[in-house]
């Protein structure tokens, strides 16, 4: 493991949201979001309303400047969210999970403790300089995050669809080269 379970956790699912807004969109229905909600096991607050689901789909372009950011940047984009939802750390207990970390209580907004919740797992990954495990897509048509936590650093693709597209355009290359 590179980050403790919840920073990992956090930014698999901070990707996966970024990630929903390319083409094609796949957070359009409040189910939809209802499974990211399971998936991710979130807590707390739902509304399951369209404005909650319009709040979230908002903060994706959001969340993918951050995950993007160099260092630096990442640094002033984590201040300003967290210091723009009031965050104040708490370690807190609930469900099944054991001592952990939430900076804003479970009756805010979805939108307001996914930009908090993604804001303190950059924390991490800024303090220990691990910025380089988020990154681009390799397929430049994609403009996707990658997030890489394998030990050897081997993901380039966002997903296998771009992964797989890749492997047949670079096969399709080596034949044409080979006639
Ligand atoms: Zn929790
Ligand atoms: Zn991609």
């Amino acid at each position: 493991m590179v980050f403790a379970h919840d920073t990992e956790v956090a930014l698999q699912s901070a990707v996966t949201l970024a990630n929903s807004a390319l083409e094609p969109d796949t957070l359009q229905t409040i189910e939809q979001l209802d499974a990211f909600f399971t998936e991710f096991e979130y807590t707390g607050r739902r509304d399951h309303d369209r404005a909650e689901l319009a709040a979230v789909r908002a903060i994706r372009r959001q969340l993918l400047t951050l995950l993007t950011a160099d260092r630096d940047e990442a640094v002033a984009l984590v201040n300003e969210m967290l210091a723009s939802a009031g965050a104040v750390p708490q370690l807190v207990r609930h469900d099944v999970w054991d001592w952990h970390l939430h900076a804003v209580g479970p009756e805010r907004d979805l939108p307001t403790r996914i930009l908090v919740e993604t804001a303190m797992a950059m924390i991490d990954v800024i303090r220990s300089d691990e910025m380089s495990r988020l990154g681009r897509c390799a397929d430049p048509e994609c403009g996707g995050v990658v997030l890489d936590l394998s030990r050897n650093r081997s993901k380039r693709f966002c997903s296998t669809t771009c992964g797989n597209r890749n492997a047949v355009a670079a096969y399709r290359a080596r034949r044409a080269a080979d006639r």
